[in-house]
Parts: structure tokens; C-alpha cells; sequence
């Protein structure tokens, strides 16, 4: 049995997963508008190949990924491009996005099957994943083709799925491995054929048996690890220490220690694509929180806004007091509610009002909790400190850009400091400055 190392820091936040853990995922219809923005990734905001008037089908390319780092766009319905305009995004930024009047007739473009997609080479596995669109779907959005392209010379050793889901309330991982096992293997193995990598293990924490029991009987050779629950689990460089034991430097890429990261969300995308043709144009979502009528977990076509995943899920059962995308943890609150579902949308999660009140903040007692829980081994508290008196340069040497942005630290101040907020800040500054000298 694979020895299973803990990795520095980390917490135990209250799951609040029971309201969804066990409800099969429901497949949402198109709405008769969808709104699909360009950049639903990380890199470079996708170019139209569309123009207003122009009629599409399901799963025809719209926008053409802009250079190495960026993703193809597709529609996710058949229909009219109403408009190629800027519109409000869960990123809390407007961006440009392809609107598209649904005509509700599923029109599909021409799928390329492949009835044993393994016997693809290396090479052709990585043109339909970049054909596909598809991107890392655990919340960081990376395009997929190019993660799974080290630069020459380099071993992979490990391919790594991750399907922790470690941020409390989601769970559209966990459905996805106990609905779509099969999927998620062959992807697994359609990644691990692309990058060359010579084992894969996948990492699940052991709040989901019946995850791990639904993979364990598909994987064949593959070996299924259960991990202690343990928030941030999924982190890359937390999830690689504990698997392999290998640590990825500072400011380092997993490639470096011989490791490539994959969502499990990303191997159904990619099963899907290679095996199916169908480019990646849905995704689970979790739709919780104490202010939703029927929690649910829904496979909701990208471009749908959020107001109408709310209503599928019943609607709020009280006055909200804040939407968030993404966990509780990592997520951003939104202004409204008519931003679109992208590609990286795990989670919608509305809480009422009285648990949406930002505590005021008080003095730091330096009692060292938030140094404790970081697992990165910062000092939270002297980062937040730089970040807000601008000091980048320190920041900077005390290892801003190593921080991975759990929220750990803000999780567990007696204080209730907004660490995080000016730690990202701090390091939003310093990657400006860099681009700016190189
Ligand atoms: S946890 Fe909060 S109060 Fe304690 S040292 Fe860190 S910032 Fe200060
Ligand atoms: S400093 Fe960054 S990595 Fe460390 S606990 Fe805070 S958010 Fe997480």
C-alpha cells in the first residue's frame, strides 16, 4: 500500500457537503440566451471566428484559442450569435462574450468518434484536447494541451489526478467519480498516454468511500489513494508531497519534480472529447448554501447565467446575503446574478444574510495560528502587513508568490484579519512590476 505523506499546515472547515453528496447529477437545459465569455481560462482571451447574425451549431468552434496559453471557445447550443459584446463575469470583470439566441434544436456540428481512443498516439490525444477547449476544471483553468506538454527533455514520472474536492460544500467532483468512473479513468489514461507519464495514481480523500470505491473498480492498474481529509488537500504542490513525496521547489512547476496535476473533471473532459468528439462545452455545478431551496448538484451548459441555475435549484429559500462562485474558501462573491457558468465554475453557494456579514477586524495578537496553518510555510501575518503598507520588495522575499491563496490563514485568525485580500494584492503588484522590467 502507498505510504501517504502529510503535507505542512492546513484545516479542518466544517464539509457542509451532506445537503449534496448523495444527489445524482440532474442535466440543465440550455436557457433560450446563452452568454459565453472569450477568456473562461488562464493565458490569452480566445478570438471570434463568429460575427453577429451568423447561425451556429452545437459544438462548432466560435472563438479560436490566441496563442500557446489561451483555449478554444464553442457553442454550447445551436442557434443566432445575437451580439459580441462585453458582459459582467463571475471574475467580478466585464468581458467579452458571444451571445447566442438558442433556437432549441440541439443541432449538433459533425462529432470525430473514436471507439479506443487509447490506441491514439501522444500526439493526436493532444490535438483533440485542443480541439476540444478544455482547461483545468478544478477552478485554476489552465489549458490542458499545454500542461501536458513539459518542455523537451523532461521525464513525467506521475500523472496525478486530483479528486480531493477539499473546499467545503462542492461536490461535483465527488458525483462526477461516482456517476462517471469509467469516464474519468479512460481520460486518466488518454492524459497520462500525452504526456508520457509512466504511472498514474488518483488522490481522493477519504470523506468519499463511495468515490473511491466507484474508481477502484475501473482502474484497473491505476492505483486509487485515499488521503486524509484535510483542506487545502487539492493543492497541487500538497497533493504531489502527498502522493510522492517529491516537493516542488519554490516558485516551481510540478513538471520539475516529474509530476503532471489533473482535475478529475479534466479526465471526464478529456474521455469525452477524445472518445465522443464533443468539445467541452458543459460541467458540473453545485448549487448550495443555506439561502437554496433544493441544493443540487446540475451538469449546466456553459453561458448559462447564474440566476437560472439558482431557479432550477428551487430558488432562494431566504433573502441571500452573498452568491459566491467557486467554494467558500477560494471563490469570489458576486455582485449579481447575471454572470454566466464557464468553464470553471465547480460551485454556486448562496448564504442568507446573518452568515454573510464580514466580522470586523481587530488588532493582530501575533499568536502564530495563521503561521501554523500555512501550507506553504509563510508568515501570513508579515505578508498582510507588507501587502498593505506596500511594500512589495519584502513581500516579495517573504514569499508572496509562493502563496497559494487557500485562505487558510484567514480561516483561522482569532482576529479575523483579512490576510488573503492583501496577500493577493501584494502579489498582483509584484507580478505587474516584474512584466513591467522583463
Ligand atoms: S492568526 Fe491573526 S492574530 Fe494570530 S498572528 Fe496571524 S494575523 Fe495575527
Ligand atoms: S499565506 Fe497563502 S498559502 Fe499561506 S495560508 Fe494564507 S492563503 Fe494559504
Amino acid at each position: 500500500m502507498r505510504r501517504v505523506r502529510a503535507f505542512f499546515g492546513g484545516i479542518h472547515p466544517k464539509e457542509n457537503k451532506e445537503s449534496t453528496n448523495s444527489t445524482p447529477i440532474q442535466v440543465l437545459s440550455a436557457p433560450e440566451v446563452v452568454v459565453v465569455p472569450l477568456l473562461q481560462h488562464a493565458g490569452r482571451e480566445a478570438k471570434p471566428l463568429v460575427a453577429k447574425g451568423d447561425e451556429v451549431l452545437k459544438g462548432q468552434p466560435i472563438a479560436e484559442a490566441d496563442g500557446r496559453i489561451s483555449a478554444r471557445v464553442h457553442a454550447p447550443v445551436s442557434g443566432k450569435v445575437a451580439a459580441i459584446e462585453p458582459r459582467p463575469s463571475a471574475s467580478g470583470r466585464e468581458l467579452t462574450c458571444i451571445v447566442i439566441e438558442n433556437d432549441g434544436q440541439e443541432r449538433w456540428v459533425e462529432r470525430q468518434t473514436h471507439p479506443d481512443p487509447v490506441q491514439l498516439d501522444a500526439q493526436s490525444i493532444l490535438e483533440r484536447i485542443e480541439e476540444a477547449g478544455i482547461v483545468g476544471m478544478g477552478g485554476a483553468g489552465f489549458p490542458t494541451a499545454p500542461k501536458l506538454t513539459p518542455p523537451k527533455g523532461v521525464i513525467i514520472d506521475y500523472l496525478l489526478l486530483n479528486g480531493c474536492e477539499c473546499e467545503p460544500y462542492l461536490t461535483a467532483d465527488h458525483r462526477l467519480m461516482v456517476e462517471y468512473p469509467e469516464e474519468i479513468i479512460l481520460g486518466a489514461k488518454l492524459m497520462a498516454k500525452a504526456c508520457g507519464a509512466r504511472r498514474i495514481i488518483i488522490g481522493v480523500e477519504d470523506n468519499k468511500p463511495d468515490a473511491i470505491a466507484a474508481l477502484r473498480e475501473k482502474a484497473g492498474n491505476i492505483e486509487v489513494v485515499a488521503l486524509p481529509t484535510r483542506y487545502p488537500q487539492g493543492g497541487e504542490k500538497q497533493l504531489i508531497q502527498a502522493l510522492t513525496g517529491r516537493e516542488v521547489p519554490s516558485r516551481g512547476l510540478p513538471f520539475q519534480v516529474g509530476c503532471i496535476v489533473q482535475n478529475v473533471g479534466t479526465a471526464w473532459a478529456v474521455a469525452k472529447a477524445v472518445r465522443d468528439g464533443e468539445p467541452l462545452i458543459s460541467r458540473v455545478v453545485t448549487v448550495t448554501g443555506s439561502a437554496v431551496a433544493e441544493p443540487k448538484n446540475f451538469l449546466v451548459p456553459v453561458g448559462t447565467g447564474f440566476q437560472a441555475v439558482i431557479e432550477a435549484a428551487g430558488g432562494f429559500s431566504q433573502t441571500p446575503g452573498k452568491v459566491v462562485a467557486g467554494g467558500p474558501m477560494t471563490g469570489g462573491a458576486q455582485f449579481g446574478l447575471d454572470v454566466p457558468v464557464t468553464k470553471v465554475t465547480g460551485g454556486i453557494l448562496c448564504f442568507g444574510v446573518d452568515e454573510s456579514k464580514t466580522p470586523d477586524s481587530q488588532p493582530c495578537i501575533k499568536c502564530a495560528r495563521c503561521v501554523d496553518v500555512c501550507p506553504a510555510n509563510l508568515l501570513p501575518l508579515k505578508l498582510e502587513a507588507y501587502g498593505m503598507n506596500e511594500q512589495w520588495d519584502n513581500a516579495r522575499e517573504y514569499g508572496a508568490l509562493d502563496c497559494i491563496e487557500c485562505g487558510c490563514c484567514t480561516y483561522i485568525c482569532p482576529s479575523k484579519r483579512p490576510l488573503l485580500h492583501y496577500i493577493r494584492f501584494a502579489k498582483a503588484e509584484i507580478i505587474a512590476r516584474e512584466r513591467q522590467s522583463s
